[in-house]
């Protein structure tokens, strides 16, 4: 165990007030070194996860999660080079491995403004007229996080959409002309990608999610998905005469190794889910379904959700690993295809509307591509 990193996480936790091995309520104590190196390398997943194996304890949690998240440690160490040069000191020293250290660049890589001027206009706001008429678009100036059955209220600016209806914005902004096909067999032929006999390209780029045949076919076996980084997910979206329209987050609930959610949207509509690293769920958590079923029991219990009848959907994809390449000859992958989506909240549609500017502006202008910058924790860009 490398003193730095101790050094580097008290120092960390000391921005927020918070004292290892000290006296106060919201001070931590640890009673597993380990601890260290493991928030370094996962952060927030890793300080809960190693609290959920009893590596340390608090006796106010709620105080300290709230001390934690309201010091913003990220953008702290964005603009403190010192920090940022020990960290990197640190997973250099212990990693020993230069290809390892550059995941540390981009970690810390926050997706940022220039993603939202991209997708909105030149002042950052929703001017275009598709936005304008937005019919499920909420906005929340507040989170409402869970840990261990405390709560913690988290000023924030997030929004809420519908998916079918960020995505058809999307598409009108791009001005793409739309052909409707499953893509199923893809093969090269003088230079020229051939998809099922039926369409031609000299650039191809997979964008269809977890099961995207241009992953599978190019980039399979060159980038090797993770399988301990196999999200499963299972979600509900419905029309509610909802009475709170808060938006809440509950953490490891049952030792669930991820959180559920409930997320009002516009128009009446409901957003509720669940979600969870699919191995540690057969390592006796209980199965997503388990996690599902006393979910509901909650949303009932606290009166969010009453007499539940709605369609479930169950969906799986991978978090964001470095491995392998992201582009091979003239094809691409962005979004879930290449695995993006943040590590800690299981969050990729920033990093597929990212990945797919990224790889439009290497086709148009040979600029390199480089999703590997997208972040692959989003918690602190949420807060
Ligand atoms: C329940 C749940 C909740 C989530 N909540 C959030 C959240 O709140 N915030 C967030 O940032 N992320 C969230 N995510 C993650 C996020 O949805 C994904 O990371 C993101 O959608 C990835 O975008 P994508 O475009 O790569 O893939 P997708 O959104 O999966 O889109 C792939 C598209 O390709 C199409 N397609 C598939 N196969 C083919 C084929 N063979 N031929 C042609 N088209 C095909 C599909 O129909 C689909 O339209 C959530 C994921 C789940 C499962």
């Amino acid at each position: 165990m490398d003193g730095n990193e101790e050094r580097i996480i008290k120092g960390l936790f000391a921005l927020a007030g918070v004292t290892v091995n000290g006296d106060k309520p919201y001070d931590i104590t640890i009673h597993d070194r380990r601890f260290y190196r493991r928030v370094l390398k996962e952060q927030a997943l890793g300080l809960g996860e190693s609290y959920m194996d009893g590596w340390w304890d608090c006796p106010a949690l709620d105080q300290f999660f709230h001390r934690i998240l309201a010091a913003k440690l990220q953008e702290r160490v964005k603009g403190n080079w010192k920090i940022k040069l020990d960290i990197l000191k640190s997973r250099l020293f212990n990693l020993q491995s230069r290809k390892r250290a550059y995941q540390v660049g981009e970690r810390h890589y926050d997706i940022g403004n220039d993603l939202y001027r991209r997708m909105l206009d030149k002042r950052m706001i929703y001017t275009c007229a598709y936005w304008k008429k937005a019919r499920t678009l909420v906005t929340f100036k507040k989170l409402y996080y869970h840990f261990y059955g405390r709560r913690i209220a988290v000023k924030t600016r997030q929004h809420s959409i519908r998916r079918a209806e960020f995505d058809n914005w999307l598409l009108q902004r791009s001005g793409v002309t739309v052909h409707i096909h499953q893509a199923k067999e893809i093969r090269e032929s003088g230079g020229r990608y051939i998809i099922d006999n039926r369409f031609s390209s000299s650039y191809l780029v997979g964008a269809a999610g977890t099961y995207c045949p241009v992953y599978r076919t190019i980039f399979q076996r060159a980038r090797p998905r993770i399988k301990k980084l196999l999200v499963t997910t299972m979600e509900a979206e419905f029309q509610y005469d909802y009475r709170d329209d808060r938006c809440y987050l509950w953490f490891f609930d049952n030792r669930l190794s991820g959180y559920s959610w409930y997320v009002p949207k516009g128009d009446g509509r409901l957003n509720i889910g669940i979600g969870g690293k699919l191995l540690s769920l057969k390592g006796g958590r209980g199965s997503i379904r388990d996690h599902w079923r006393s979910f509901r029991e909650k949303l009932n219990h606290l009166g969010l959700v009453r007499d539940f009848d709605f369609p479930v959907r169950g969906c799986n994809y991978f978090l964001h690993h470095g491995k392998g390449p992201l582009r091979i000859g003239n094809a691409f992958v962005v979004g879930d295809s290449a695995a993006l989506a943040s590590r800690d909240m299981g969050e990729g549609i920033g990093a597929a509307v990212k990945s797919g500017i990224l790889a439009a502006e290497a086709i148009a202008r040979q600029a390199p591509y480089a999703p590997g910058q997208v972040g692959s924790y989003s918690i602190f860009n949420i807060i």
